[in-house]
């Protein structure tokens, strides 16, 4: 076996009334599990072992296997990295510390300019996909990803990677339960439960 579901620092109870319990009960235990699930399928099948995730991701386009494994593979291992990604920036009730602040300032002008680009971004996104604030040689940037891409993923001849410092799931798998139709509002809570401790630890690092 290859990757496990990794487990979470808090309980699925933890965000509410934000991120509902069911949804991330569900969202844990079915979809990420899924992504691992076939994830380690592709992987038993093509004989490839003991490698971490993100080394996997920035390999994708360099393993020698059928390029519809390799699609598969890049869907559901970037669904395994992005889930495990997004449990680790969530908890409720953090605030933005002087140093993000700054940052903030210096990328998108002020803390709640940027919230209105991110939102804008995000909820003109067709589909499904990922909203990612990265980080290039110093300076950040929002961008969107469809299906399970991961910023990381084909940047092996690039020398200036873009590292991931947040990012939102925009399927509607995230939301639908306690928001259906209404993407607008899961962004508005997904300000009340993003770990700003961990978003500055992600920027130092
Ligand atoms: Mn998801």
């Amino acid at each position: 076996m290859n990757y496990q579901l990794p487990k979470l620092s808090y309980k699925y109870s933890d965000l509410e009334p934000f991120f509902d319990t069911k949804t991330m009960e569900i969202h844990h235990t079915k979809h990420h599990q899924n992504y691992i699930n076939a994830t380690n399928l592709i992987l038993e099948k093509n004989n490839i072992k003991n490698i971490k995730i993100n080394e996997l991701l920035l390999k994708l386009d360099n393993l020698s296997i059928s390029s519809k494994q390799k699609k598969l593979l890049r869907n559901n291992a970037g669904g395994h990295a992005n889930h495990s990604f997004f449990w680790k920036i969530l908890k409720k009730d953090t605030k933005p510390n002087k140093i993000i602040l700054n940052i903030l300032k210096d990328n998108f002008s002020n803390l709640e300019n940027f919230k209105k680009i991110f939102e804008k971004k995000a909820l003109n996104f067709f589909g499904s996909g990922w909203i990612w604030l990265v980080k290039k040689n110093n300076l950040l940037k929002i961008i969107t990803t469809k299906n399970q891409d991961n910023p990381i993923m084909n940047q092996i001849n690039n020398k200036s990677l873009e590292y991931p410092i947040i990012g939102l799931d925009l399927w509607e798998h995230a939301y639908y339960l306690k928001y259906q139709n209404q993407r607008f509002l899961y962004l508005k809570s997904f300000w009340h439960v993003l770990n700003w401790d961990k978003v500055l630890s992600l920027f130092l690092k």
